[in-house]
């Protein structure tokens, strides 16, 4: 067995703020298994938007507090009440996992949210892929129907437009709709990213640095509008959105890369008789059959290579905050990793 240490390095929050709040520390305990949990030995760590919600106090937590939601590495310990019907882990198993306080080199975590890597999956890969795979893959079939392994016919599926499609979401977005027979038209800042939205299958893709994504979308509908819109920009992209979806369309905000979306005046969906909503992932897989079912079918389409998770940059640990910055300035494409 791996002698486990008193102390780790990781990163702490201490108070909200900029990049600046992320200290890196080397002296934080190493945290004690609970009843249920297995700590986990973090090799590589997912960065999402989310961290930096938390990190500018978007989001509340406790302070302090290390953030972080997504991780991948090796089970080193397994509290003795885990027992082998509630998690099939167990010690040296690679696994991949969604949860709290992963910007450390260990992370406690229920054994029952840790999902086994397949042989065939990378450790990065499967960090890079577990939080925007999953939420891209639940949205897809919970908020709008639509499924990669039961595609609709050629040009019968629904128009469906996916802001920031080159982005580590988008990305997913655009490559699962387009299997589920989706029509998707993408938007992504500057030439570089509609280059890759394109890879990513999208069939058309309206530069937002250059265009009028608006007269563009409704141009290459033919007048009618989107009928689904998936939006994590938040704030700038709101009221355009309104404008170009379709009569009866969906609009699913799903987070606040420019700014959390004020108060919405309900009458505004009136016009055309609009769906809208606000989900979450956690709440997708929220059962264990459900976050089983789901982990499985992420993992089947990567093992298949029907899915491509391009890595922007990994960063190590420690320079978490040119990571963050990177990733609010727009400069960044695919997944972020970081390395312990
Ligand atoms: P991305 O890789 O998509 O990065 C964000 C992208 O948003 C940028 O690259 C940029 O792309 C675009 N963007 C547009 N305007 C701005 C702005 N003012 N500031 C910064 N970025 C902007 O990040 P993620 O994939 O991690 O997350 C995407 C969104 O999905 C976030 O809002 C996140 O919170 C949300 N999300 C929500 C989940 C949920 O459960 N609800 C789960 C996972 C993610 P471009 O330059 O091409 O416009």
């Amino acid at each position: 067995m791996t002698p486990i240490p008193q102390t780790m390095s990781g990163i702490l929050i201490e108070q909200t703020g900029g990049i600046e709040v992320l200290r890196w520390k080397t002296d934080l305990p190493v945290p004690q298994l609970k009843e249920g949990e297995v700590l986990v030995r973090n090799e590589f760590i997912g960065v999402n938007y989310i961290d930096t919600y938390f990190r500018t106090g978007l989001y509340s937590a406790p302070l302090p507090f290390i953030t972080g939601k997504e991780a991948a590495g090796t089970v080193i310990s397994v509290h003795p009440s885990v027992s082998s019907s509630d998690s099939p882990v167990k010690e040296g198993d690679r696994v991949a996992y969604i949860g709290d306080r992963t910007y450390a080199e260990y992370t406690a975590i229920p054994a029952a949210n840790v999902a086994p890597i397949p042989d065939g999956v990378s450790t990065s890969l499967a960090a890079a892929s577990l939080l925007q795979g999953l939420t891209a893959l639940t949205f897809v079939h919970e908020a709008v129907g639509l499924s990669p392994l039961k595609p609709l016919g050629v040009g019968s599926g629904p128009w469906v437009l996916v802001h920031a499609a080159a982005g580590g979401t988008g990305s997913w977005l655009v490559q699962l709709l387009t299997l589920a027979g989706a029509k998707v038209i993408g938007t992504a800042g500057g030439p570089e990213k509609v280059g890759i939205a394109k890879k990513n299958g999208a069939q058309w893709v309206i530069d937002s640095r250059a265009e009028d994504v608006v007269a563009r979308v409704k141009e290459i509908t033919g007048g009618k509008g989107v009928d689904v819109i998936f939006d994590g920009v938040g704030k700038a992209t709101f009221e355009a959105d309104l404008d170009m979806i379709a009569r009866k369309g969906t609009l699913i905000m799903f987070g606040n890369a420019s700014g959390a979306v004020p108060p919405v005046d309900l009458f505004k969906l009136t016009p055309k008789n609009l769906k809208l909503m606000r989900p979450s992932l956690f709440g997708y897989i929220t059962t264990p059959e459900e976050r089983a079912a789901y982990t499985k079918e992420l993992f089947d389409l990567l093992l298949t290579g029907k899915i491509n998770v391009k890595i922007h940059d990994i960063y190590p640990l420690k320079e978490v905050g040119r990571a963050h910055s990177d990733l609010e300035g727009r400069k960044t494409t695919g997944k972020l990793l970081l390395k312990v």
